[in-house]
């Protein structure tokens, strides 16, 4: 489903992202690990065209991300039909990013997308809370809505930049089940996010990045409990 091939990202003189290559499979969860600052939110951004790549290749579905390819020439998409890549992969931010005077059924219906919104909060568990306002709901429940916003358009994949991390302790659980029944449904998702709990149960794929590189990726009972680099090591110790 996604195919990254090479990429390089520098911002000025500091390389955020050093050749780096990763298949997603359809179907599949991949969770991404590293260090604060060490890429994980730029190569998500890089997979939808919010940042450019300056070297190699993404492909969601066999298409060329942001370029189309002529011979062995690349040319930059129109905005327009970024937009529609853009529009095939959802998004879910650490933040929620509701729109605070909009209630949660027009969050999920300002997509615009051809699925029910109703249905999608009753898949997250907030059908009741359809006519709630974003300050009237738990930072939990806001990010329930935020994931059913980023399934209204039927995306081919969702990409989730610690959804969690903003969340007090005790409403962490809710929108990792949530997370984790979308997996069960064979959504496929590429997750950044420190539960090294939900990587174990639910991940197909771990990917440790350290300084912009992919230091170690594997299953999980791989890479979270025989990491073969003294880094990943040394990160998990952190986080376990
Ligand atoms: P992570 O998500 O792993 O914490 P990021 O991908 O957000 O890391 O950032 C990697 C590095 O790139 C950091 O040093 C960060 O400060 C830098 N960076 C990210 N976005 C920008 C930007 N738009 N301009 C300049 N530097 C950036
Ligand atoms: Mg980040």
């Amino acid at each position: 489903m996604i195919e990254i091939r090479g990429v390089h990202k520098s911002f000025g003189s500091l390389a955020v992202l050093r050749d780096v290559s990763l298949s997603v499979p359809a179907g599949s969860v991949t969770v991404i690990l590293g260090p604060s600052g060490s890429g994980k939110s730029t190569l998500l951004r890089c997979i939808n065209h919010l940042e450019k790549v300056d070297r190699g290749t993404v492909r969601v579905d066999g298409e060329l991300i942001g370029y189309r390819q002529d011979g062995d020439k690349l040319h930059e998409l129109p905005e327009r039909l970024v937009l529609k890549q853009r529009a095939g992969i959802g998004f879910v931010f650490q933040t929620f990013n509701l729109f605070p005077h909009m209630t949660a059924l027009e969050n999920v219906n300002e997509a615009r997308g051809p699925r029910d919104a109703l249905q999608l909060l009753d898949r997250v568990g907030l059908a009741g809370k359809a006519h709630a306002y974003p300050r009237q709901l738990s930072g939990g429940q806001q990010q329930r809505v935020a994931i059913a916003r980023a399934l209204a358009l039927d995306p081919k994949l969702v990409l989730f930049d610690e959804p969690t991390s903003a969340l007090d302790p005790e409403l962490v659980g809710e929108v990792l089940d949530v997370m984790r029944d979308l997996a069960r449904a064979g959504t496929t998702m590429v997750v950044v996010t420190h539960e090294i709990g939900f990587a174990r149960e639910v991940a197909d794929t771990v990917v440790f990045l350290d300084g912009g590189r992919i230091v170690e990726q594997g299953p999980p009972a791989e890479v979270l409990d025989n990491p073969q680099h003294e880094r990943t090591r040394a990160f998990l110790s952190k986080v376990l």
